[in-house]
């Protein structure tokens, strides 16, 4: 008997990659909670940053875009790179996704994989108890468990950031309108940073202050009608760099490792969406160029001590921010040794570099059988894996590749 190959994860790469490889006839067991990034894990209201047209999780047959989600179900149809979608819509676009192309998804978690005794392939274990045998296995868990929280501000919360503690991670709130009536601070200056701010300032909060690390942090992109048409489209506006991102990601594991490690940080970083900027400016307050160098929790509030840009030594002029709570929305960092459920024998053997598992051609690791995607594969394939648009670069080529074992 053929064993199947197991998929973990059902986000859209998760299911992007089990459609795919559900084209290509293999046998297959896909795992996970889906678009739970999107429901639990992301703030109501929320647009996306993404355009429609970068919007679509990747299928290998048509009619499984955004745009035919909208028409299939009567919803506004989202079509220009002027539309922003309300992550809500978005998520029900993954599960309208998955209802037709991954019937089969099993909603379990799985704890443990590790490789088969004296034969091929891998042994997983589920949270139910299940234990069973996998010809390859696809690492499609997403952001799960790789929420960064700086060190200072982990000081001041041994157990833990929690969404009703002193200091929570972005990543910890589906509804900022808890806040309500209450002086807040956001770290962190990309979309999540920002988009976090405005949505508690017009949820009724009292006070709400961006802090970012460097002056000049807090920015927003061009709207679309700003761009050069004489640079190539792509995803993520025009630019040949975004271009050769997008369209050529192999090349990208061909870099040297501390290129890569820049560019994945750097490339489609930090910056606010054209549309938020109207609705930030005069609602949010900023300190800006102030590096948080302690804090501490003081009858139940946050206290941060913040210190001047380059002063590394946390000895210059150092100043106090008081609040009710503290978001940190300062993003999510790939760690092999964060993903528990790969077991110690797979991830000793795990070659690593620049942040991420060492990816060879098709998206393999290291590991024969053993395979990851999306955010976990940027490390290798460059930024575009940290968007949902990579689905249509990734899920073919990983497909094709687990297929040919
Ligand atoms: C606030 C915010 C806004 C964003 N906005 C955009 C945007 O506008 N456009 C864009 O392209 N990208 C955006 N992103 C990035 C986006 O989240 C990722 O591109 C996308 O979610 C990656 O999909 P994924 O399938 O890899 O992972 P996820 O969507 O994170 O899915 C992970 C899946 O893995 C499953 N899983 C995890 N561990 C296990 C386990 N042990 N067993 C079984 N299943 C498991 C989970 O249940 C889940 O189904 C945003 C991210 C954040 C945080």
């Amino acid at each position: 008997m053929t064993l199947p190959v197991a998929v973990i994860g059902a986000g859209p790469y998760g299911l992007s990659t089990a459609a795919h490889l559900k084209a290509c006839a293999v046998p297959t067991r896909v795992f996970g909670s889906p678009m739970v990034s999107w429901q639990e894990h992301m703030p109501a209201g929320m647009l996306l940053k993404s355009t429609p047209p970068a919007s679509n999780i990747d299928a290998p047959q048509p009619g499984h875009t955004l745009f035919d989600f909208c028409q299939d179900v009567g919803e506004r149809r989202f079509e220009s790179d002027w539309d922003a979608i309300p992550v809500e819509t978005f998520a029900q676009y993954g599960l309208w996704f998955q209802r037709r192309l991954v019937p089969g998804l099993e909603r379990e978690r799985v704890v443990s994989v590790e490789r088969r005794e004296g034969g091929g392939g891998f042994e997983l274990k589920l949270d139910s108890g299940e234990q069973f045998a996998a010809r390859a296995v696809v690492v499609a868990t997403g952001l799960s468990g790789l929420a960064r929280l700086p060190a200072e501000l982990a000081a001041a919360v041994p157990d833990g950031p929690s969404a009703s503690g002193p200091v929570s991670h972005s990543s910890q709130h589906s509804d900022l309108s808890v806040f309500a009536g209450k002086d807040v601070v956001v770290v962190g200056a990309g979309q999540s940073a920002l988009e976090s701010a405005v949505l508690l300032a017009e949820s009724g909060a009292a006070s709400v202050r961006v802090v970012a690390r460097r002056k000049g942090a807090v920015r927003f992109g061009a709207a679309p009608d700003g761009q050069s048409p004489l640079k190539p489209d792509t995803p993520f506006g025009r630019a040949w760099s975004l271009y050769a991102f997008s369209y050529h990601a192999d090349g990208f594991r061909h870099l040297p490792a501390p290129t890569r490690q820049y560019l994945v940080r750097r490339v489609l970083g930090p910056l606010g969406a054209w549309w938020l900027r109207e609705r930030f400016v005069g609602r949010v307050l900023v300190t800006e160029g102030k590096r948080i160098v302690a804090a501490r929790v003081e009858s139940g509030r946050p206290v941060l001590t913040l210190s001047g840009e380059g002063d590394t030594t946390g000895t210059g002029a150092q100043s106090e921010l008081h609040a009710d709570h503290v978001i940190a929305a300062t993003g999510y960092r790939v760690d092999v040794a964060a993903m528990d459920f790969l077991g110690p024998g797979l991830r000793t053997r795990l070659a690593v570099s620049a942040g991420g598992p060492r990816l060879g051609p098709g998206y393999r690791s290291s590991v024969p059988g053993l395979f990851f995607t999306g955010l976990p594969a940027a490390a290798s394939y460059g930024p575009v894996m940290r968007f949902v648009c990579g689905t249509e670069y990734a899920s073919p080529r990983l497909a094709r590749a687990v297929a040919a074992l």
